[in-house]
């Protein structure tokens, strides 16, 4: 069978797999997000591929021992595109799809909010790695929305200090070094093994734990579909791999699959 010929035939199969699937597990990933404006961090055009250094930002170890580390994470913070997306097709498309009652859970590693954004209810979606629309303090239980933090930093402090007891202030994201929080964990692995259908979308599936889905769904009985622009890790143990960019592929698997129901 021709490369055309095999990518058609998985299409129509993912298609029709999403049309009859009862408990859909969807995960997202960085991917999803670089048609919003917000780029990924291990793709071709990825902030890492492109200046390895950046990686120290996302590392906790350098995070609370070097207070450069610390001053230029909230500068990037601050320039973040996230301030200025909005949901692109694929977000939407997702939104759309759980109208049909058949999508479960949506467990995404981004931390931008534009699942709820796009419409995605709160209760299903998993912000598995966080959030950047808030800031918590290392120390204590203060939370507060982004913004505030921001306007201390527009106010000329460099690296805020937490006002109830002088911690380190940071994302709510969850960064490496950092475990996640148990209940998100607990409550993504038991989505992955209850759900008939996994899709992963936009990621390319070599951050554990949440990589470990995959392999926790389909030993469970779920056929796996990957959707992504490049190969990844998880491409071994899938029944569907979609390749291309994920505003033109989602659309065509998922919009209209409802209506079958
Ligand atoms: P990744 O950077 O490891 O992988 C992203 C994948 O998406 C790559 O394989 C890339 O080729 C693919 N991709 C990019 N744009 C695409 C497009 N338009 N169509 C199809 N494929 C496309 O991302 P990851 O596996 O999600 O892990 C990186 C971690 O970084 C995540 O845990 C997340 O917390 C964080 N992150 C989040 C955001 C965000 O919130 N938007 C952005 C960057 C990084």
């Amino acid at each position: 069978m021709s490369e055309s010929n095999s990518s058609t035939k998985q299409l129509e199969e993912a298609r029709c797999w999403l049309s009859t699937a009862q408990r859909i597990l969807v995960l997202t990933g960085a991917g999803l997000s670089t048609g919003s404006g917000i780029p990924d961090f291990r793709g071709p055009q990825g902030i890492w591929t492109r200046d390895p250094d950046a990686e120290k930002l996302s590392d906790i170890h350098y995070y609370v021992s070097d207070e450069n580390i610390r001053r230029k994470a909230w500068l990037s913070r601050r320039d973040s595109p996230v301030w200025q997306a909005c949901p692109g097709l694929g977000h939407e498309v997702l939104a759309r799809f759980e109208q049909s009652g058949r999508l479960d859970t949506l467990v995404t590693q981004n931390i931008d909010g534009l699942h709820q954004l796009a419409g995605s209810s709160r209760e299903r979606v998993i912000e598995i790695h966080g959030t950047i629309r808030e800031v918590v303090c290392l120390v204590c239980s203060y939370r507060v929305p982004m913004q505030d933090v921001l306007k201390r930093l527009a106010a000329g402090e460099e690296d805020p200090k937490c006002p109830d007891c002088g911690g380190i202030l940071k994302s709510a994201t969850v960064s490496f070094g950092q475990s996640l929080i148990a209940q998100d964990l607990a409550r993504a692995e038991q989505a992955a093994r209850d759900c008939d259908l996994m899709l992963a979308v936009g990621s390319m599936l070599s951050v554990y734990p949440v990589a470990g889905l995959v392999p926790i769904a389909k030993e469970s009985g779920a056929r796996i579909v990957i959707v992504n622009g490049e190969p990844t890790a998880m491409d071994g143990i899938a029944d569907a791999v979609l390749l291309g960019d994920l505003d033109e592929v989602l659309p065509g698997v998922l919009d209209g699959t409802h209506i079958n129901d």
